[in-house]
């Protein structure tokens, strides 16, 4: 049967015509409500278009990490810590786990103990003196379950941890506390940097920043946005390949004439075994101190963590070279050697005085020997209360 339009009811006529247009509307109002949800959700592209001005040098997408909502409260940094140290704890607990396999605790327990802490890096000399100490512990009886080791290798940890001051120096009193940051490339310096201004600024401090790496692309337009989006902090920065010691200088003398409480100083990577870069740098502490007496008042050295024991030479190289006063040890939420912390802490003699634990701006916790040795040898039931505490 053939159907023409003269034959088409006028009442089905309109439903059709209506709801053409009410499934037109519909499909409009839903096109838009998704825009607005859109426009709620951090968009990714904006932000690397608002952190790259026309003409200046592309950023490495890696540099410069996309952030979370900034943290309202303070953060629950025990719970990152324990968050960010979970793969060094499960390396541990294995080997824990494979030495009370063996039923008793005999010397080839004590064995096995000490390849567990030398494979999550602990280093062999610390995991020798900490095995030991706990031979003399099992001597004098006790030392009979699981739990009862755990806890005494916690609490050796704990005792080689705390020889060391964490905290940092409170800098002299008529003049800025100044923090020169030194370390390999791609350590974590500017990144540390970010979070270390973030949290001075936290606690009422006026901070300002120094751009001393003019040796990488990017370096100055990577700690501006640290200094300027995240941290909410000042920055003195020179044009690339100026030299590094006369930014840092303006940079104290800027802050001294300014009254800021706290200056970080970045300067370009350099590997420990090049000898004219550990020389340009100790020319950089120098100069420091002529733009103001007793300057730099903490030599940090960024490490990083999943570099295992070779942490231990740039530890001596640059200590050589500028006088480092304390570790950072970054990216420890990405390995399973976050015991080189201990290695570190013992056999060079420095206190860690931060670790980072993500690349968020709240990534970063000053350190602490106990929270440290409880977050690398907690057991699951542990960490459930500690981290719901
Ligand atoms: P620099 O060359 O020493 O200044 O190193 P950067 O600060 O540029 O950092 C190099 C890379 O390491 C960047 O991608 C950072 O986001 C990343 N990074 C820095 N600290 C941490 C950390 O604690 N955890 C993780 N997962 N990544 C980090
Ligand atoms: P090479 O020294 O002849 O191998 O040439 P490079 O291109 O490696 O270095 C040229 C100059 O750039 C050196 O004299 C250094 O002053 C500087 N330079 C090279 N690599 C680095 C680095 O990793 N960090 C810093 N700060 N400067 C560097
Ligand atoms: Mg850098």
């Amino acid at each position: 049967m053939e159907i023409s339009s003269q034959t088409l009811d006028p009442i089905l006529l309109v439903a059709i015509v209506g709801g053409v247009l009410l499934a037109l509307g519909l499909g409009f109002w839903f096109g838009r409500s998704r825009a607005q949800a859109r426009l709620g959700e951090p968009e990714e592209e904006e932000l690397t278009e608002r952190i790259e001005p026309s003409g200046a040098e592309p950023l490495e997408e890696s540099d410069v990490a996309p952030q979370e909502e900034p943290l309202q409260e303070a953060p629950d940094l025990f719970g990152r810590l324990t968050a960010g140290l979970s793969r060094t704890r499960s390396a541990l607990s294995a080997g824990l786990d494979a030495v009370f396999a063996r039923g008793r605790l005999d010397e080839e327990a004590f064995e096995a103990l000490e390849e567990a802490l030398i494979s999550a890096d602990v280093g062999v000399k610390v995991s020798m003196k900490l095995t030991e100490a706990l031979r003399e512990d099992a001597r004098r009886g006790g030392l009979d379950t699981p739990v009862a080791l755990r806890a005494a290798l916690r609490e050796r940890i704990t005792e080689l941890l705390a020889v060391h001051d964490s905290a940092m120096a409170p800098g002299p009193k008529d003049g800025p506390l100044v923090v020169l940051v030194v370390g390999i490339n791609g350590g974590g310096k500017t990144t540390t940097i970010g979070k270390l201004a973030a949290r001075y600024k936290r606690q009422g401090k006026r901070v300002l920043l120094g751009a001393g790496d003019t040796f990488r692309a990017g370096a100055i337009q990577q700690l501006r946005i640290w200094a300027e989006e995240r941290a909410g902090v000042d920055i003195v920065a020179h044009e690339e390949g100026a030299d590094a010691a006369a930014v840092l200088f303006d940079t104290i003398r800027a802050a001294t004439s300014r009254g800021h409480d706290v200056v970080i100083c970045d300067t370009a990577g350099r590997l420990q075994s090049r000898g004219p870069l550990m020389d340009e740098l100790s020319k950089v502490g120098r100069v420091l101190g002529k733009a103001r007496e007793g300057a730099p008042d903490e030599v940090l050295l960024v490490l990083d963590a999943t570099i295992g024991q070779n942490a231990l030479s740039q530890a001596r190289l640059f200590g050589e070279a500028v006088g480092v006063t304390g570790i950072v040890l970054t990216k420890l939420d990405g390995t399973a050697k976050g015991g080189v912390v201990i290695a570190v802490s013992d056999e060079m003699g420095l206190p860690v005085k931060f670790v980072g634990v993500g690349e968020q701006v709240d990534d970063l916790r000053p350190f602490d020997a106990e929270a440290f040795a409880t977050a690398l040898l907690a057991d699951p039931d542990e960490i459930e209360t500690l981290e719901s505490a």
